[in-house]
């Protein structure tokens, strides 16, 4: 099947184009006609299969005729996710598929200053790409109202409904008309999530793509390692060869932090990524790694999501995650798009209990390394 099968508009047909997209992935193909027909859609797909433009694409076609010019104008379209990084993505993305036509997307987090994103709001625009915490502080200032949303999206959306996000999203929920459509995409939706979503979506056509595996061409190992040791099995690791782009993933910020500078310490390009950075520094680590020019990113499960950074060799495990979703979402940011990807997980003795679940998600057991890998 070829894009040109559905009914886009020629304008949003070159912006595909320009992408260098040919065929739609699976998920584009089940999901794109049922948002087409304005129907709810609730899409679990593997990290990695289009799922952003699976949802971007149909929102352009419907927004294509209408974008606004206008000052003021309010958004019709509000995309919600959970990382300051992913929304600007999903707004790059927007961007990038929209350039041929008039449509305005604005993404908005915190972290930044409010003033630019104000402007660009009283300019009027069509689609917002927005975090829960700034997305409030805007409604509150009375500089947004929501109140012309006709298509809500919750990307992420396990983490989107989970505890520390839910009072947030249900109150932004609350301002949204109840006759939108609403669409909900993730790579995992644990069962005590998945009944949340009942109350947000109506009547939605499911669409389920193997999703909670992670990419097929990744390879899964583990080092047996005691607490104290990874940190030289890490730099013994990055002087063999093959290790081009790594994503290494701590649990705190802290540890993130004088991890990369421990590895800088020993000539390694290493930059960290983590929640005690100022948005400048985020961006300009985000961008440096995406770019090439830091061969290795330290970062805390802010960079575990939803992030594509294309040419990842090697996800590395250095704290174990908490839940086996994360897991699948950390070794996600490998092996994207048919390339092929390692994941390699340091596992102390009592790490084992976690081990056994991460195992039983992946339906094989993790492949036994010892320095140097195989
Ligand atoms: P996502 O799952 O949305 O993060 O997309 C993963 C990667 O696949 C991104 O780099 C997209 O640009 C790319 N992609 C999405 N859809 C297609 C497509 N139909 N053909 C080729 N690449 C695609």
């Amino acid at each position: 099947m070829r894009f040109t099968q559905f009914d886009f508009h020629p304008d949003i047909l070159s912006g595909i184009g320009d992408a260098g997209y040919i065929n739609p992935t699976p998920i584009q193909q089940q999901t794109i006609p049922p948002i087409l027909k304005d129907k709810d859609v609730l899409g679990l797909a593997q990290t990695g299969t289009g799922k952003t433009a699976a949802f971007v694409l149909p929102i352009l076609q419907r927004m294509v005729n209408r974008s606004s010019a206008k000052p003021n104008a309010l958004p019709k379209v509000l995309i919600m996710a959970p990382t300051r990084e992913l929304a600007e993505q999903i707004h790059e993305n927007i961007e990038m598929m929209a350039i041929h036509t008039s449509i305005r997307s604005l993404a908005i987090y915190g972290g930044v200053g409010k003033n630019p994103q104000k402007r660009t709001l009283r300019k009027g625009v069509d689609i917002i790409v927005a975090c829960p915490g700034r997305l409030l502080d805007l409604m509150n200032e009375k500089v947004l109202t929501l109140k012309d949303i006709e298509v809500l999206v919750l990307d992420e959306a396990d983490q989107m409904l989970d505890m520390g996000f839910l009072p947030d999203i249900k109150r932004i929920i609350r301002y949204v008309s109840k006759k939108r459509q609403t669409l909900v995409f993730s790579a995992t939706m644990p069962k005590e999530i998945l009944h949340l979503t009942q109350n947000i979506l109506n009547h939605p056509v499911k669409v389920q793509i193997n999703h909670t595996l992670p990419p097929p061409l990744t390879t899964h190992s583990r080092f047996n390692i005691e607490k104290n040791k990874r940190t030289a099995l890490l730099k013994k690791l990055f002087a063999a060869n093959g290790m081009t782009s790594t994503l290494v993933f701590t649990r705190t910020k802290h540890k993130a932090k004088s991890l990369a500078m421990q590895l800088k310490k020993s000539g390694l390009s290493a930059v960290s990524l983590q929640g005690n950075l100022s948005q400048n520094q985020r961006r300009k680590a985000m961008n440096g790694f995406r770019k090439g020019s830091f061969k290795i990113m330290v970062a805390t499960d802010i960079a575990a999501r939803g992030i594509d950074v294309s040419g990842v060799s090697h996800v590395i495990n250095y704290d174990l995650p908490d839940t086996v979703e994360t897991y699948i979402h950390r070794t996600g940011r490998t092996g994207r798009a048919t390339q092929s990807g390692q994941a390699y997980t340091f596992a102390a003795s009592e790490d084992g209990k976690m081990i056994a679940m991460i195992e039983k998600a992946l339906g094989k057991k993790m492949t036994d390394q010892s320095f140097p890998p195989v």
